[in-house]
C-alpha cells in the first residue's frame, strides 16, 4: 500500500503557523514513508472560499518546500458527494429532519433540565407521513442527518458504543457514539458540511493516513462510522496538538496572526518556520534543520505532546540567526544578488557578515557600510582622535595578506601602548560606525587600503 496523506484546509484565509504544522506533519510523514501528498481544498463553502486564498496557500506551501503530488478542489466534485448521499439514503442511514435552529435549541434545553445529554433525540425518525407532508407544504426544506450506529435495534434507545482507533500521535483513542448527536451532513439548501465530502474524498483518493489537528478527534469517531457505512476501511488517524499564541489564544486564519505570509515578509527563513512549527511541543530539541529531509529525520508523530503548545515568535528569530550563521554562499548568492550584493567581493563579504545577521536582508546595511563607509560617523574624544590619527599612519602598504589586521594592530599596540578595548573600539567605530559587528580582520581586506584610509576621522 502506498502511503497517501492529504492537507485539507478551507481556502477562507491565509494559512498560519498552526496550519503549516498540519501540512508539514503530513509532508514529513510522506517523506519518511515514501508516500504521496495530496493538496485538497475543502471549499464546499462556496461563499467563504476564494481562489486567491487557495493560490496563496499553495504559494506558502511551496515557500516552505512542500510540493504536492496533486491538487484537488472539493467544489469540483459535488456529483461524487451526491452519489454518496444517495447510497446513504438507500441504506437508510441518512434521514430528513425539519427542525429549525430555534426548535433544536429549545429541545436541548428541555433535555438538559431532564438530566439527559444535550444531543439530538432523533425526533425526526418519529414523524408521520402526514407531518412530513405538512412541513413540505409549509415550504420547509429538510436537512439530512447521519444515523450514528449507536443502538442495537431501536435508534430511539441509543447505547454506549465505543469507537476505537490507534492514533499515530495520541495512542489508543475512544469516542462514545452515544455521546454525540447524529451529525448533519447536508444543509437545508443542499450544501455540504465538511464531514461527508472529507470521508468520500479520503476513500476515493486512497488516503491511507489522515493527520490533522486534535480539534477533529470527535469528528473521527463520527467519520469512522461513515467510512464503514460507505463500505470502506477507515484510514489510520493521527491528531496533533494545536499551537496557541504565547498568551494561550488559538490561531485563526481570519486574524492573520502568525500567518506564513507575515513571517516571510518579516524576513524569517522557511526552515526556521518549518523547524519550529514541527518541533515545538515535541520531545525533540528545537533546532533549525537545513532542509525538510533533515527535519523529517527528527520527526516522530508519537513524540508530540497531547496538550496545546505555546508558539513564541521570538524563538523564530533564534532559529533564523542559526540558519544565517551556517548558510553557504552558494545558498545565499541569488538572494544577495537581488539585494544588490554581487561582484568578486560578495563571497568574502558573505562569509564575514553572516555570523552577525538576524535576517538575510540585514546584510544590506553591512554591504553599505563596506562600500560607502559608516552610515553615521562616530564622535570621538580628542584623545581617541589622536590615537586614531596615529593608528591610520601605521596602516600597512598593499599588497595585503591574511594577517594584515593582526600586523596593523600589532604595530598600533607597540606605538601607542593601547591594547584590548581602548585599542579596538575606536578602530571599530571609525571603520564601521558601529560598536559591534563582524570580525574586523575579515572586514579590513574587503575595505582595502584606500577604503580604510577614507574612514580616517
Ligand atoms: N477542512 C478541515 C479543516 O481545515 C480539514 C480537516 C481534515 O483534515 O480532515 O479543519
Amino acid at each position: 500500500m502506498t502511503v497517501t496523506v492529504r492537507f485539507a484546509p478551507s481556502p477562507t484565509g491565509r494559512i498560519h503557523i498552526g496550519n503549516a504544522r498540519t501540512a508539514l506533519f503530513n509532508w514529513l510523514f510522506a517523506i519518511n514513508n515514501k508516500g504521496r501528498f495530496i493538496q485538497r481544498f475543502d471549499d464546499t463553502d462556496i461563499a467563504r472560499s476564494k481562489q486567491e486564498y487557495a493560490d496563496s496557500i499553495l504559494y506558502d506551501l511551496h515557500w516552505l518546500g512542500i510540493f504536492p503530488d496533486v491538487t484537488e478542489y472539493q467544489s469540483r466534485r459535488f456529483d461524487i458527494y451526491d452519489a454518496a448521499v444517495e447510497r446513504l439514503k438507500a441504506a437508510r442511514v441518512l434521514y430528513a429532519c425539519y427542525e429549525t435552529p430555534e426548535e433544536l435549541d429549545l429541545r436541548r434545553k428541555v433535555r438538559r433540565t431532564r438530566g439527559l445529554p444535550p444531543v439530538y433525540g432523533r425526533e425526526a425518525l418519529t414523524l408521520t407521513p402526514e407531518q412530513v407532508a405538512e412541513y413540505q407544504s409549509d415550504g420547509r426544506k429538510p436537512h439530512w442527518r447521519f444515523l450514528l450506529p449507536n443502538f442495537t435495534s431501536d435508534p430511539l434507545q441509543p447505547e454506549r458504543t465505543d469507537v476505537h482507533w490507534s492514533d499515530l500521535v495520541r495512542g489508543e483513542e475512544t469516542v462514545d457514539l452515544a455521546s454525540l448527536s447524529d451529525p448533519v451532513l447536508v444543509r437545508e439548501d443542499g450544501t455540504y458540511l465538511y464531514t461527508l465530502p472529507s470521508v468520500v474524498d479520503d476513500i476515493e483518493m486512497g488516503v491511507s493516513h489522515v493527520i490533522r489537528g486534535d480539534d477533529h478527534v470527535t469528528n473521527t469517531g463520527v467519520q469512522i462510522a461513515i467510512f464503514k457505512a460507505l463500505g470502506a476501511e477507515p484510514p489510520v488517524f493521527g491528531h496533533h496538538n494545536l499551537l496557541t499564541t504565547t498568551t494561550g489564544e488559538g490561531l485563526s486564519k481570519r486574524t492573520g496572526a502568525l500567518s506564513i505570509e507575515s513571517l516571510r515578509q518579516d524576513g524569517i527563513e522557511p526552515m526556521a518556520v518549518a523547524s519550529l512549527a514541527v518541533l515545538v511541543g515535541t520531545s525533540e530539541n528545537v533546532t533549525a534543520a537545513h532542509d525538510l529531509n533533515e527535519l523529517a529525520s527528527h520527526f516522530d508523530p508519537a513524540a508530540t505532546s497531547k496538550s496545546a503548545s505555546k508558539f513564541d515568535p521570538d524563538e523564530l528569530l533564534v532559529l533564523n540567526r542559526a540558519l544565517m550563521h551556517h548558510m553557504s554562499f552558494e545558498d545565499a548568492r541569488d538572494r544577495l544578488m537581488v539585494l544588490g550584493i554581487s561582484g568578486d567581493k560578495a563571497e568574502a563579504f558573505w562569509l564575514a557578515v553572516r555570523g552577525n545577521l538576524d535576517r538575510l536582508s540585514d546584510a544590506v546595511a553591512w554591504w553599505r557600510i563596506l562600500s560607502e563607509g559608516p552610515q553615521e560617523p562616530a564622535e570621538f574624544s580628542g584623545e581617541d582622535r589622536d590615537f586614531l590619527h596615529q593608528a591610520f599612519e601605521l596602516l600597512p602598504e598593499e599588497p595585503w595578506n591574511g594577517t594584515v589586521w593582526k600586523d596593523w594592530t600589532g604595530k598600533i599596540r607597540e606605538a601607542t601602548g593601547r591594547k584590548g578595548k581602548p585599542l579596538f573600539m575606536p578602530l571599530r567605530l571609525a571603520l564601521t560606525g558601529r560598536t559591534s559587528g563582524p570580525e574586523l580582520s575579515d572586514l579590513l581586506p574587503l575595505m582595502g587600503r584606500e577604503g580604510t584610509l577614507a574612514r580616517r576621522p
